[in-house]
């Protein structure tokens, strides 16, 4: 993982959102290859094997998804470099492309398939509950599987920056906090709506 994503991460314990402590073993430049995250409030432990933080609980995706990277770039919006993407479940296969797309983003693969290794490119991240805090993503993608599961969804919504998009499969969400911007093929996209305007 980014050694800078470790801002970005959040305890999956039971209690407030929360910074973790970061001690990493073994760097690879900019990533941290095998460390550990400290939580101060409960004391767990996330280990950093690899490259990816495994906060435990964690399943490979196994969806099929229509989401592309050329789709999710279309849908997203983002323009220049700079920030962070979060790719949760099956749309993380397409990584390779992912950063082709989006140069300059960093991307945060939350529980991606079997067989996606943590790299310069992205993150990869394995948790039971969303290990991302709230409003600390440039850009937000839900895979199928991910969407259906409200617990995580809702978790996945939240950490899209206000003002910025997200990028859902299946059902779209009905929040006040969120504007539904298009719908089309079982695809949803959404603003996560600044407090301000919250009604
Ligand atoms: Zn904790």
């Amino acid at each position: 993982m980014f050694i800078e994503l470790t801002d970005h991460l959040r305890c999956t314990g039971d209690h407030d959102e929360m910074f973790l402590v970061l001690l990493p073993d073994q760097m690879a430049g900019r990533r941290v290859d095998r460390g550990t995250l400290g939580c101060p409030v409960c004391g767990r432990v996330t280990a950093v094997e690899g490259g990816v933080a495994d906060f435990g609980g964690g399943r490979p995706s196994e969806a099929s998804t229509s989401l592309t990277a050329p789709a999710i770039a279309a849908l997203l919006g983002l323009s220049g470099p700079g920030g962070y993407l979060a790719v949760f479940g099956s749309p993380g296969a397409a990584v390779a492309d992912l950063a082709q797309v989006f140069p300059g983003v960093r991307l945060v693969l939350v529980n991606p398939p079997e067989g996606i290794a943590d790299s310069d490119q992205a993150s990869v991240l394995r948790a039971g509950r969303s290990p991302l805090k709230a409003r600390s993503m440039r850009g937000v993608v839900i895979g199928g599987e991910v969407g259906a599961d409200l617990g995580w969804r809702d978790a996945a919504i939240a950490a899209a920056l206000p003002g910025n998009r997200i990028v859902g499969e299946g059902e779209p969400p009905s929040r006040d906090d969120l504007e539904i911007l298009a719908t089309a093929g079982g695809v949803w996209v959404a603003r996560a709506m600044p407090p301000a305007v919250r009604r």
